[in-house]
């Protein structure tokens, strides 16, 4: 089995998830007292945050690199970044390691695909909705049309991530909010709706929208766990 090197605490509520995924997914596919090997570099989430806000892209991508690097001197066998958001600087963050990169895009994009969907609706922080690197890698590698909210709808999702969310505060209004953006987004042609943030599992799940959800942390843990069995 492969060593798991986890850069997390992106908020830790998530990684708290993915670290449950991964080793409830070895147990299923080995059995009995299997566990995963991993290690977990963990941010505060207050510096990250208040780095992200402030548009220092440069200063985390520094960290980040060094989280990477730091797991790799530990022992890891390959990199798992355990939000969709910091997948950011996920090239610079390769460039600086030997060990490879498991791209939660890739990860999320491989799994789509493979169910013969086209156009999918993507729910994740402004950066992540906004910006280019994340959608792009969806069309490129995948095929992928990616639709977002509008404008109001986006800022109403980034809100509930960084202020309900990465605290773990879950309320039924918020639900509510989000599920009237999946149904807009369904409305406008999603065949199915990405959870790209990895707090969103948290709140949404299947049962919450019409058409089928991608979850992007229960993904992306599952992905690992194959990788680290290969
Ligand atoms: N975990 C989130 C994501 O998947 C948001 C927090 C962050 O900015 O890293 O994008």
């Amino acid at each position: 089995m492969k060593t798991i090197g986890l850069i997390g605490g992106m908020s830790w509520e998530s990684s708290a998830e993915y670290y449950r995924l991964i080793n409830e997914e070895v147990r299923q596919q080995l059995g009995s007292t299997h566990s995963a090997k991993s290690l977990m570099w963990s941010m505060d989430f207050a510096e990250i945050e208040a780095l992200q806000h402030e548009g220092n892209w440069t200063e985390l991508t520094e960290k980040m690199c060094q989280a990477a690097q730091n797991l790799e001197r530990g022992g890891a066998d390959f990199l798992v970044i355990c939000t969709n958001t910091m997948h950011r600087m996920a090239e610079e963050i390769q460039a600086r390691v030997r060990i490879p990169l498991l791209h939660i895009a890739d990860a999320t994009g491989k799994e789509i695909a493979s169910k013969n969907f086209n156009k999918v609706g993507l729910l994740g922080t402004q950066f992540t909705m906004k910006q280019q690197f994340y959608k792009s890698r969806l069309t490129k590698k995948f095929g992928l049309e990616v639709l977002i909210p509008d404008d109001g709808d986006c800022q109403i999702i980034h809100r509930i991530i960084y202020q309900e969310l990465v605290v773990g505060t879950i309320k039924e209004e918020s639900k509510q909010l989000y599920r009237d953006i999946i149904r807009k987004l369904v409305e406008q042609g999603a065949e199915a709706i990405i959870l790209g943030c990895t707090e969103i599992m948290l709140l949404i799940s299947s049962t919450d929208s019409d058409v089928p959800i991608f979850d992007t942390t229960e993904i992306h843990a599952k992905a690992a766990v194959n990788m680290a069995l290969a």
